[in-house]
């Protein structure tokens, strides 16, 4: 599996409010999104730099994953995600070779990306996501044909 580029970097937050401030106002970078992501039980916001995106992550449930991280670690850095071409295919070659999956279907994540996580113990300890950008040209030919 060759990543791409490092496609973001999640962080968990405790207060996503709190923390687009010091983004905003003391690193001087911009929100240019805010979104729920169901599935994975968080409130996001994203910020560009270059190609890669600081992506906070703050929990919407008592018993969410964000929310059992910051209580076992604090605040931090949660995962760094990877680009990739055919998330599907990544997935099952990284099984082949006993890594171990959390998802072993891509999930759908924050800005219609298909997303899955990678468990830490396979990887030295960093949680790692794989994302791959759907191509929303094709959907808007369907959606207009329609
Ligand atoms: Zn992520």
């Amino acid at each position: 599996m060759i990543p791409k580029y490092i496609e973001h970097i999640g962080i968990a937050v405790s207060n996503l409010k709190e923390s687009i401030s010091y983004y905003e106002e003391i690193l001087g970078l911009t929100c240019y999104a805010i979104e729920e992501v169901v599935d994975q039980k968080v409130k996001t916001a994203f910020f560009m730099l270059g190609q890669t995106k600081i992506e906070l992550l703050e929990s919407t449930d008592p018993d969410g994953p964000i929310a059992r991280f910051i209580e076992k670690r604090g605040e931090g850095i949660h995962h760094i995600a990877f680009a990739v071409d055919d998330i599907e295919g990544r997935l099952k070659d990284l099984e082949e070779k006993g890594i171990q999956l959390i998802d072993k279907d891509p999930k759908k994540g924050a800005e219609g990306l298909s997303m899955a996580f990678l468990h830490p113990k396979s990887t030295h300890g960093v949680l790692t996501e794989l994302c791959e950008a759907r191509e929303k040209k094709v959907d808007k030919r369907i959606h207009r044909s329609d």
